[in-house]
């Protein structure tokens, strides 16, 4: 150390005196005396060790930054534009107020959950919903579970632990992360019995296969690939009649599953609860924040006793939805119930369902704010794109959809590109677009508050710049 260093050291504040600032005492009404004595301590220690010198302010400034850095919110909000309307990295469907309302009101009282104020007995939780599920879907009865997984596991253990499932090879999906079929079922308790080849199946494949050690016949949603060529699968209706004659429950796996027809929106056919059932399905399960809209919950309708076998099961205990959720999937079940009015009510719907010109409109009132902010670090014009639906939901169906197209100005190289995403990234609300031919795209399909992303662009644009 040299004799300068040493000086600069012995010159900066000792903690109590920083403390005693004005200053800091906001900060401690802010965060508390431990957060904020603890950030006083680690600048000082780390001044000491650089051996730099630093004014009180400076040194109230900085605890004050790293204060508010390392109390921000872990989960925070982004803007979604990234074009895949339900990313389940990013929290998948957004809730109608309607739900936010009854969430919220959950979380704040005690509640009805498993109480019965008619009898003053306990009640079962998942009456709530059941009713709805029922009405939706024409099953004669329905139960929920943590999400679709979950639904799954139930189902394959409940009904086929020890025996035989049998799946078409063109079916065994992996949807992700540690979603695959195959280690589900190893999971549940239950063996995998694979009939058919990757692209075609036939129903003797099944009837073949169908046999002492036969728990379940299940079909599975390919939700996130299409095989194209010279295909066959076995229709449901088949499926169901065969698997009936031998006394064995058939179910199906819809993945994102939906209540109404997306047809009417102009979307593309997703099959619904009430089709699958209708085709002869015992049980169907599917996600409560794919399509549906909902907040996360797996959801199981079809016959009374095998709904009944699965309530009964101890896993149902351990997969069971809390309170919270359960009253914001009654308050968008609700709105099913007017289906006139659900693309406005339902965000997710009202997303997938935005016609292309009122994006196209939304992006020529954002434009010169863009310019405007990325003036000289990259040049911003609109652009033709594709939205997907996501979450595994008609992989091959896109929505045609309009882009920010973010172009780094005297850049050429891939770097530029990256650094400005990630400029966008570290906004105080991150803008995730994605990264497309040099460009960064923002698909403007998912952007409902306008007012927020200009404010935020406006507001620190100088915090945007190509590192
Ligand atoms: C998405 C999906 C699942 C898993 O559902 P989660 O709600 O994410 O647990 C299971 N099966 C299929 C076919 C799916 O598409």
């Amino acid at each position: 150390m040299t004799g300068e260093q040493r000086q600069r050291r012995s010159a900066l504040p000792a903690v109590d005196r920083v403390l005693r600032t004005e200053e800091t005492a906001a900060l401690v009404a802010a965060y508390g005396r431990p957060l904020v004595v603890e950030a006083v301590r680690a600048e000082l220690a780390r001044l000491r060790k650089c051996g730099a010198a630093a004014s009180l302010a400076s040194i109230i400034e900085e605890c004050a930054a790293a204060l508010e850095r390392d109390l921000r919110p872990s989960q925070r909000r982004v803007f979604n534009l990234t074009g895949t309307v339900l990313h389940t990295n990013l929290g998948r469907a957004p809730l109608p107020e309607e739900a936010i309302g009854a969430a919220i009101e959950a979380m704040r009282d005690p509640t009805t959950l498993e109480y019965d104020t008619a009898t003053g007995r306990r009640g079962e939780r998942d009456n709530h919903v059941a009713g709805w599920l029922t009405r939706l879907t024409g099953a004669e009865a329905a139960l929920t579970v943590n999400n679709n997984a979950g639904a799954l596991v139930l189902a394959l253990n409940t009904l086929a632990e020890g025996r035989e499932t049998i799946v078409s090879r063109g079916e065994l999906i992996e949807i992700g992360g540690s979603f695959r079929l195959p280690d589900i079922m190893a999971r549940a308790g239950t063996r995998l019995r694979e009939v058919g080849t990757t692209n075609r199946t036939h129903l003797a494949d099944y009837a073949d296969a169908i046999g002492p050690q036969t728990g379940l016949v299940l079909k599975v949603h390919t939700s996130n690939y299409a095989v194209h060529g010279f295909t066959a699968a076995v229709p449901a209706p088949k499926l169901a009649e065969l698997a009936a004659n031998r006394g064995i429950p058939f179910i199906e796996d819809l993945g994102s599953g939906s209540l109404v027809d997306f047809e009417v929106w102009g979307l593309p056919h997703e099959p619904t609860a009430a089709e699958a059932l209708a085709q002869g399905a015992d049980l169907v399960t599917f996600s409560g924040d794919k399509l549906l809209g909902g907040p996360q919950a797996g959801l199981v309708a079809g016959r009374s006793e095998l709904v009944k076998r699965l309530a009964r099961n101890p896993l149902k205990r351990a997969l069971r939805l809390d309170k919270i959720r359960l009253a914001a999937l009654e308050a968008v079940l609700r709105l099913y119930a007017d289906p006139g009015r659900l693309v406005e009510r339902l965000p997710a719907l009202r997303l997938l369902a935005r016609p292309v010109e009122r994006i196209r409109a939304a992006g020529e009132r954002l434009l010169p704010t863009v310019q405007r902010a990325l003036h000289g670090v990259a040049e911003a014009s609109l652009v033709e794109t594709k939205s997907q639906i996501g979450s595994g939901a008609l992989p091959v169906s896109l929505l045609p959809s309009i882009a920010l197209a973010l172009r780094p100005r005297s850049h050429t190289s891939g770097m530029a590109v990256e650094s400005l995403a990630r400029a966008l990234r570290a906004l105080p609300i991150p803008v995730i677009g994605r990264i497309e031919a040099g460009r960064v795209l923002l698909d403007l399909r998912c952007l409902e508050d306008e007012t927020a992303f200009t404010e935020q662009l406006g507001a620190y644009s100088d915090k945007i710049h190509l590192s």
